[in-house]
């Protein structure tokens, strides 16, 4: 039994030899190939167990297919034919059902070609043992360890065997080891790959949002511009010619002018937006969204982006709650929670029905020491799979039936929303039933009588 533990105690030495992941995010994990550790464990096992060859193969559980990962005491001629050989096979071939089964149990087989031979010629290069051990990984039969000998050294005696079985398991464990480690580094390698893609593409999207917003900037100054000269013409200069020969015609092409003026600033109005979200977005993504803290009254903020409302949308109803308290003091960035009310209520809007009204609350909570916006729909609602998504950047949920200002959104006010109020150390919610509506909500702390003073 000492000779037994010490030559197990060999193998489980090797098997320690090979490197273990390294938890630290960044370092590359120095792993010999799979191929080297197992040859090593192979040779070693060779020698204790004193035979011809030995070999390990490991073992498809449904289809029996054998695939051989490492043998050792063989010239590499015949190792290329044993390879051939078992590469075309399947345990079945080598061993019968009941022989199979009995590795199964965790027991070792023993095959003497002499006394039976396999049904096909196979690969055995003149030995006349085989002795198969099992390895079980979670009771299933997924390899075998393979070891030929001439004459049957080892006996059949219960501390061979049990030797024969050990090594078997702590191959097992090795390969095992080898194999997680690689798909370790493979997943680190796939994580790596990503987080350069996303920085990539991130880089991508600030250059790009800053290329576009150069020339916006310009159409949109120089359609404003136009709009004013149109409309001072119409009121100053046309005037003059009323009654004049082609007075319609020239009041009807001005006309048409004027409009197509204003959906063009319409248009840019929406470009602008969505290019602001994107350029915020990667600010944020940067840590580099710039917030100036300011004592402010949230009653006034909420109040003026109602009102700017009524312009954006003038068919639709908007009821306002406001607190008998006249005022709501926080410090905060204003324009960027202007930027978040406006969004929640551009969204409750967008996603119901021009006929429902959308209701805003603004409340004093938690015994006067926070303050909440809640803006609330009588929409399509959120269906359950999506409520956990939609703060996530560019993330929209497919069923969405989008009113008012169709495809507008990029899927990023939320995203933008919920980083503004956690940089502000607020909270964001929403509660919604699908087919009913929505209430998007925030909280912020109410500034302190000190802070105010
Ligand atoms: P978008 O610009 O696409 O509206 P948001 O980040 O503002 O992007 O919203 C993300 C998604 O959340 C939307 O695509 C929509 O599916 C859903 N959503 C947001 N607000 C509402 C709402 N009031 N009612 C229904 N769905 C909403």
């Amino acid at each position: 039994m000492q000779q037994v533990l010490n030559d197990i105690l060999a193998v489980v030495d090797e098997m320690s030899r090979l490197p273990i992941p390294i938890d630290e995010p960044g370092d590359a994990v120095p792993v010999q190939p799979l191929q080297l550790v197992g040859h090593h464990v192979a040779e070693i096992t060779r020698q204790i167990l004193h035979c011809q060859y030995v070999a390990y193969a490991s073992l498809e559980p449904q289809t029996g297919r054998v695939q051989l990962v490492e043998v050792s005491g063989l010239t590499a001629e015949q190792e290329h034919v044993f390879q051939k050989d078992v590469g075309q096979s399947s345990i079945f071939d080598y061993l019968e059902a009941e022989e199979i089964a009995r590795l199964r149990t965790n027991e070792v087989v023993i095959r003497d070609l002499v006394a039976r031979p396999y049904v096909q010629p196979r690969a055995d290069f003149g030995i006349r043992y085989r002795i198969w051990a099992p390895m079980l990984l979670d009771e299933q039969l997924v390899g075998t360890f393979i070891i030929a000998q001439s004459e049957l050294d080892v006996s059949s005696s219960s501390e061979d065997m049990a030797l024969v079985k050990a090594i078997a398991k702590v191959v097992l464990q090795v390969v095992e080891r080898a194999r997680l480690t690689n798909e370790w580094m493979a997943a680190r390698a796939n994580e790596l790959a990503l987080r350069e893609a996303n920085r990539r593409f991130d880089v991508f999207l600030s250059i790009a949002s800053h290329e576009l917003r150069t020339p916006l900037t310009t159409i949109k100054g120089n359609v404003q511009l136009a709009l004013r000269r149109m409309e001072k013409l119409k009121s100053q200069f046309i005037p003059a010619f009323v009654g004049c020969d082609g007075y319609e015609q020239i009041m009807q092409s001005i006309g048409r002018v004027h409009q197509s003026l204003i959906s063009a600033a319409h248009r840019t109005s929406v470009q602008d937006r969505m290019i602001s979200d994107l350029l915020d977005a990667s600010r944020i993504r940067a840590n580099k969204l710039a917030i100036v803290m300011q004592l402010c009254d949230l009653a006034d903020i909420v109040r003026e982006m109602v009102e700017d409302l009524h312009y954006v949308a003038p068919d639709r109803v908007v009821r306002l709650h406001l607190p008998e308290t006249r005022s709501v003091p926080i410090i905060a960035d204003v324009d960027r929670i202007g930027l978040v009310i406006n969004n929640y209520l551009v969204n409750a809007l967008r996603y119901s029905a021009a006929e429902r009204p959308v209701e805003v609350w603004l409340e004093i909570i938690e015994d006067g020491t926070k303050a909440k916006v809640a803006v609330r729909d009588q929409g399509s609602g959120i269906a359950l799979q999506d409520l956990e998504h939609i703060w996530e950047r560019f993330y929209r949920s497919d069923g969405t039936e989008t009113r008012y200002e169709a495809g507008a959104g990029l899927g990023l006010g939320l995203y933008i929303s919920r980083s503004i109020i956690e940089q502000h150390n607020g909270q964001v919610g929403v509660e919604s039933v699908q087919g009913k509506g929505s209430t998007f909500w925030f909280t912020l702390a109410l500034a302190l009588s000190r802070e105010m003073s």
